[in-house]
């Protein structure tokens, strides 16, 4: 027993090993890519469920490497712990009122979302950067919409949400993403100034089957004015009964994967 022991200790610290290198290795490589400018902005529609008219894009990262592209999955948490996510978040801030920008005077008015980490939102400086991002790009701050994890939001209780009210009085939107894995108290949905909820992906699997949580998140955010996006939306079935909810905005595979720029401007704006 004692061997088998000392043999399973062994194999768990080559395995922690073997992770801690991968992590370093990982770490060199983002601050290359941060460098060489290897990351890219992907786009996924969101519609309306009836008319599958399009309502906005999600901006969502991608890094480009010679093996292909790499999910955020696998590089945004180191990037969140070595700060890298500081420079790579203040780049897709740029990129994407960028482009919403181009896009805005070729075909007009696309609101764009983009992901913002909490290391981001804990920085002081960020609501500054949000500014200079916009007045560089020219985009009216209503077309931009950041979108921040529920357990994120919430932690923002523990101050006055201060943060978030500088954000929302620059005027762009804020989401609160993944809802409904959290821990939001209802008390503090009224407290902070958001614009939109976006129903988490693992509540829209079992839709139609099983629709109670998201039937009441869908409610909830329909009483407390708020614009409600359901993400994940993979089948017909379930766009059919957000359209009987009134869900106002879907987005998911069923549309949609996210695609690069070029590709979301030739299928969703350029004409068709
Ligand atoms: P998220 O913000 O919840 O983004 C939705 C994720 O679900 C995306 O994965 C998207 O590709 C995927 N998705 C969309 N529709 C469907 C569907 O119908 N079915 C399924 N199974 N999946 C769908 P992705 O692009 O791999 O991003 C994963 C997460 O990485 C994002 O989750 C977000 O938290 C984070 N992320 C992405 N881009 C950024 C970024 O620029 N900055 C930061 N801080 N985080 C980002
Ligand atoms: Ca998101
Ligand atoms: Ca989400
Ligand atoms: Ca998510």
């Amino acid at each position: 027993a004692k061997a088998a022991g000392t043999g399973c200790w062994r194999m768990f610290s080559a395995e922690m090993s073997e992770q801690a290198m991968t992590r370093l290795r990982t770490e060199a490589r983002l601050r290359a890519a941060e460098l060489r400018g290897e990351f890219e902005l992907f786009y996924q529609p969101k519609v309306d469920p009836r008319s599958l008219a399009l309502r906005g894009a999600e901006a969502l990262l991608r890094w480009k490497t010679e093996d292909g592209y790499i999910a955020p999955g696998d590089f945004i948490p180191v990037a969140e712990e070595t700060g890298l996510i500081g420079p790579i978040g203040d780049w897709v801030l740029g990129e994407a009122c960028r482009q919403a920008s181009h896009w805005r005077r070729l075909h007009g008015d696309l609101p764009v979302a983009i992901n913002v980490s909490p290391r981001q939102l804990a920085d002081g400086e960020f609501p500054n950067r949000v500014r200079a991002a916009l007045a560089t790009s020219g985009l009216p701050a209503h077309l931009l919409t950041l979108e921040i994890t529920e357990t994120v939001a919430m932690t923002q209780a523990t101050g006055d949400f201060a943060m978030l009210r500088i954000l929302h009085d620059i005027g762009v939107g804020i989401a609160i993403d993944d809802f409904g894995t959290g821990y939001a108290s209802l008390s503090h949905l009224r407290r902070i100034p958001l614009t939109v909820l976006k129903i988490d992906r693992g509540f829209m699997q079992s839709v139609p089957h099983d629709v109670a949580i998201a039937a009441t998140i869908l409610e909830l955010g329909q009483r407390l004015g708020l614009e409600i996006v359901a993400e994940g939306v993979e089948t017909e079935p379930q766009r059919e009964w957000l359209c009987t909810m009134d869900c106002q905005t879907i987005q998911g595979f069923l549309i949609s994967r996210p695609v690069p720029a070029a590709d979301f401007e030739a299928r969703f704006l350029a004409g068709g």
